[in-house]
């Protein structure tokens, strides 16, 4: 949108509202930030920011008589405002000004003037505002050259960059996320600042790093942060398994494929097919073992055997180290990171019904986004050789489909189950039991038995005695 257009755009009844009200009461007041950047960029925003030259906190005492309905809460402790209205958010908050100690990204927070609570943004795209007075309503005020910098589509901070990171550090996080969100250039010398302060990210909670980190995974090209993120330092210190990915190693004239810019192709993919973030964690995580277990053999070159099951073992900590959920979200990319080679193996010979059956017990639900990472784990250059990867995931896929209908896999459970084998043969919970439901399982599995009450039984018997055990009612 056009600054000009803006003025009619913002012409609402609340707005007005907002605007009387500040004039009535006698302080001014701006929409600010985030929401104007994303106005002139065209982008969605759900949440709006209102400064007022004096107690935003009273102000909006003034202003909730006005709205009707709406309820406004307070929150003391930080001197703002909000209420909800058609599903948007507004803060209200007084003009601040910040000043920093050396060990802690929070502010001390006074008031301050309009200019300086200009001054104290992040970055001139977010320090523009929009009058909400009477008199120049809707007027885009541009104190640093913002508008200029959308257009150039470049990110600048306000002050001297090096202060402006070393004062809060989180902006260097920030400044990745809009490059990566918004396909915005870093200037070169706040590039430079990045580089020099990027220690300065230990004085950030964990929270909030990660916080921007999964802002950047759900960019539409992820590896743009990443790679920027790697560039500054900063990857290193936030998540240092993950550039351990990067090299290549050379032996008897072979090399294999720098892991990390796979990794990232391997992730762009994903994000051209999803949005879900859980399953864009899993492309980051598919090969994060792959320098744990990286071996090298005359016979067949570099090998990463076993790099899906340590890696799977190795996400939990992950998650852990991050501040990542350690819920279902946890377990489905640590699932996704195991089976990541399955249909692979699946595609390359005829399919069996067997392997398949065994997919789809193993996968369950997750079946349609294990086969997402597979197809965007192709980044082969070769188009020749993709096409025909791409058909062979598609087969798999349609064997899956096929199988599912007849045998009914994904929400499967063995005709037998724990309770039952507990209950002919007086055990408890143990190992035998482990053992017979697993044999059951399998054979079904195999198709080595039928998917039936009678035929499970029959085996159960038959791995009982093989186990010494007896029934109690014929002891
Ligand atoms: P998004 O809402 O997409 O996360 P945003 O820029 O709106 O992006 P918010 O956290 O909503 O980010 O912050 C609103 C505004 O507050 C920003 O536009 C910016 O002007 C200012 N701001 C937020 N965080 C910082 C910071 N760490 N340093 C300086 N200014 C900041
Ligand atoms: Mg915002």
């Amino acid at each position: 949108m056009k600054p000009e257009e803006i003025r009619h755009h913002i012409d609402t009844p609340l707005f007005r509202t907002i605007s009387k009200a500040a004039s009535d009461y006698g302080v001014s007041a701006f929409i600010v930030g985030g929401y104007v950047r994303d106005l002139i960029l065209d982008r969605e925003s759900k949440d709006i920011d209102i400064v007022v030259d004096g107690s935003g906190i009273d102000f909006a005492h003034f202003l909730s008589e006005r709205l009707q309905g709406t309820k406004v809460n307070y929150f003391k402790n930080f001197g703002t405002a909000m209420f909800r209205h058609n599903d948007i958010e507004y803060e209200l908050v007084g003009a601040r000004k910040e000043s920093y100690k050396r060990d802690s990204r929070k502010p001390i927070v006074e008031d301050g003037t309009l200019e300086e609570d200009r001054e104290r943004r992040d970055f001139t795209i977010n320090a523009l505002s929009i009058s909400l007075d009477e008199k120049a309503f809707g007027e885009v005020i541009d104190p640093f050259g913002g508008i200029q910098h959308i257009t150039e589509k470049l990110l600048v901070t306000p002050l001297e960059p090096a202060i402006t990171y070393s004062d809060d550090p989180l902006r260097m996080m920030r400044a990745i996320r809009f490059a990566s969100q918004l396909g915005f250039r870093i200037e070169d010398r706040s590039f430079e600042a990045i580089k020099s302060q990027k220690d300065r990210i230990k004085i950030v909670s964990q929270e909030r790093i990660t916080d921007e980190l999964n802002k950047i995974i759900l960019s539409d090209k992820p590896s743009v942060g990443f790679k920027l993120l790697n560039t500054t330092g900063i990857l290193e210190l936030i998540f240092p398994k993950f550039t351990q990915l990067q090299g290549v190693e050379v032996r008897k004239g072979i090399g294999h494929k720098d892991n990390f810019y796979h990794t990232l192709k391997v992730l762009d993919n994903v994000a051209d097919r999803s949005n879900d973030l859980w399953l864009r964690w899993a492309a980051i995580l598919h090969d994060i073992a792959k320098p744990d277990t990286k071996q090298f053999d005359k016979k067949s070159g570099w090998t990463f055997h076993g790099h899906e099951d340590l890696g799977a073992k190795l996400t939990p900590g992950i998650f852990r180290g991050l501040k990542l959920p350690m819920d279902q979200k946890m377990k489905f990319v640590q699932k996704l990171v195991r089976l990541h080679l399955r249909p692979i193996s699946l595609s390359k010979k005829e399919v069996s019904d067997s392997g398949i059956r065994r997919l789809l017990f193993d996968a369950g639900e997750d079946l349609d986004s294990l086969m997402i990472l597979c197809e965007s784990d192709i980044t082969s250059k070769n188009e020749v050789k993709v096409k025909k990867f791409l058909g062979n995931f598609q087969r798999v896929r349609l064997k899956c489909k096929e199988v599912e209908e007849s045998d009914k896999i994904k929400n499967w459970q063995p005709p037998i189950g724990g309770e039952e084998i507990m209950n002919t043969f007086g055990l408890k919970p143990g190992r035998e039991v482990g053992i017979i439901k697993t044999a059951i399982r399998e054979a079904i599995l195999e198709g080595e038995i039928k998917n039936e009450y009678e035929a499970a039984k029959g085996l159960m018997m038959q791995k009982a005695q093989e186990l010494g055990l007896r029934e109690p009612n014929n002891i």
